[in-house]
């Protein structure tokens, strides 16, 4: 970042769209200077403009762009990694080694990698605070979804690890775990296959980006020493990651 600024620093990865792109909006609201990183700066570029924050480029997968991502940030009181996504979806018997290392590279050894580069920056901020967005994949196993769930229990596994490493800092953790979010996220996950993608939303109510913005937004706004550990949150007409009502 090239201009100092006065307000606290939040760093939103995956910020181009959906969660994340709420989620900056949310805390460029509550008065922090918002860094958007993702792939897709065209994207974070405009954001940022209109949040009057940052946008740097960004893949969690390559570590010299996290380094480089990382080296621009000196100071950060808020770290939320929420790039991530899901490939795919079939039985173990078939599964695809591509898609499983995209979903393995992307959020478990994404979180690990951005988490370790602005690690000292958070502690040194004396009020750091990490959110991740895991999943009700991070609790649940699917059929059909090994790749994803089993990704998102060992990125959820690395936060909760840093939940105990990190006692006697002053960094607080927050995992947010949302059932279905209409984003982008399914569009990705069947390879821009829009009539795929909708068909998981068919019939119901499902959680906006926006929702899940506000939750996280919630956890950072609690007084520095309250830590809401975990957060599941769903639609209503969703009662677990493979039960949901949905109207005909
Ligand atoms: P989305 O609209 O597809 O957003 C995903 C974001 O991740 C994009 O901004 C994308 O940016 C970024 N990203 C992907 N690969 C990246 C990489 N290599 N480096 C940097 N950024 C990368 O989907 P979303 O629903 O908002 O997903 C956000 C998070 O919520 C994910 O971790 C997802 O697993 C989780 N989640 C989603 C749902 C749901 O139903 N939607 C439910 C539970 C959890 P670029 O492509 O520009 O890099």
């Amino acid at each position: 970042m090239t201009s100092s600024t006065d307000r606290p620093v939040a760093v939103v990865t995956g910020s181009s769209s959906g969660i994340g792109a709420a989620t900056a909006r949310e805390l460029a609201r509550q008065g922090f200077h918002v860094v958007l990183g993702a792939r897709r700066t065209e994207l974070t570029k405009e954001l940022a403009t209109e949040l009057d924050g940052t946008a740097l480029p960004l893949d969690v997968t390559d570590i010299d762009s996290v380094a480089a991502f990382a080296s621009a940030i000196p100071t950060a009181r808020v770290l939320v990694n929420n790039a991530g996504g899901a490939k795919g979806m079939a039985p173990v018997a078939e599964a695809d080694e591509e898609q499983w290392r995209w979903m393995w590279e992307t959020n478990v050894l994404g979180t690990l990698r951005i988490t370790k580069a602005l690690l000292p920056a958070l502690i040194s901020s004396g009020d750091g605070h990490i959110v991740t967005v895991t999943s009700v994949a991070a609790f649940e196993a699917y059929d059909n979804g090994a790749g994803y769930t089993s990704a998102k229990h060992a990125q959820a596994v690395v936060h909760r690890t840093l939940r105990g490493e990190l006692l006697g800092q002053p960094v607080r953790l927050t995992e947010i775990a949302p059932g279905m979010v209409e984003t982008e996220f399914s569009l990705v996950r069947f390879d821009g296959n829009q009539e795929k993608a909708d068909r998981v939303y068919a019939g119901l109510t499902p959680l906006t980006a926006e929702d899940v913005a506000e939750v996280i937004g919630f956890a950072v706004s609690r007084p520095s020493h309250v830590n809401l550990d975990t957060i599941v949150l769903k639609p209503r007409d969703q009662a677990s990651a493979t039960r949901a009502f949905r109207r005909s």
